[in-house]
């Protein structure tokens, strides 16, 4: 028995866990090839380079999504990573039930879009860029991967991510640390340190 409470010697958990849609995660093109490539083969540099924007949730035949003319509405910087702070916000993320509830998902023409513009690295406090059900077409992550056309190898997705209020919009560097885990995704801990003073 692996509790003190309950008369051991020492506390001794044994967890059972799925990386997706239950924390803060980071996955790479192995979430959807038949490889099953790793996110921790993955060439993360320490720190890179990221843009935080706030971006609202809106109304799209009938379900709460992000919607691409919004997103290009912003001034977009040239980064590696991009942050993406849906609006409301709020601790509530922390502990919200997400599940079974049809969440906000990207507007797929988003993620063609941020392909194209560059970037290697979306983060979101979402759990998914796709819709819940979908019919398992997962159509937003297949455009940022580029799957099956041109695999982006060391692309990432980092979903339940939490920005709080105090971190304004710009530019910051990323350092996103991934639990060594060998797997197409692995828990991880974004930390970003602001690059110019915060208001
Ligand atoms: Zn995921």
């Amino acid at each position: 028995v692996g509790s003190v409470a309950q008369g051991s010697g020492a506390n001794c958990d044994i967890v059972q866990y799925c990386p997706h849609g239950n924390g803060t995660h980071t996955e790479c093109l192995g979430h959807i090839s038949p490889d099953h490539d790793s996110v921790n083969q993955v060439g993360l540099p320490a720190f890179m380079s990221a843009q935080l924007i706030s971006l609202p949730v809106e109304q799209k035949d009938g379900d709460n999504m992000l919607l691409l003319a919004s997103l290009k509405s912003l001034d977009l910087e040239k980064t590696a990573a991009l942050i993406i702070r849906t609006l409301p916000n709020g601790d509530w993320k922390g502990t919200h039930q997400w599940s079974g509830n049809n969440p906000c998902y990207f507007e797929a023409d988003i993620l063609r879009f941020l392909r194209q513009c560059g970037y290697e690295h979306i983060l979101t406090d979402l759990p998914s860029v796709d819709r819940e059900e979908d019919g398992g077409a997962l159509a937003g992550h297949h455009l940022w991967w580029d799957f099956p056309a041109h695999p982006r190898k060391n692309a990432t997705i980092t979903e339940l991510i939490y920005v709080p209020d105090t971190c304004a919009d710009g530019l910051y560097l990323l350092n996103l640390q991934l639990a060594p885990v060998e797997d197409d995704a692995a828990p991880s801990r974004p930390v970003i340190f602001p690059l110019k003073a915060q208001p």
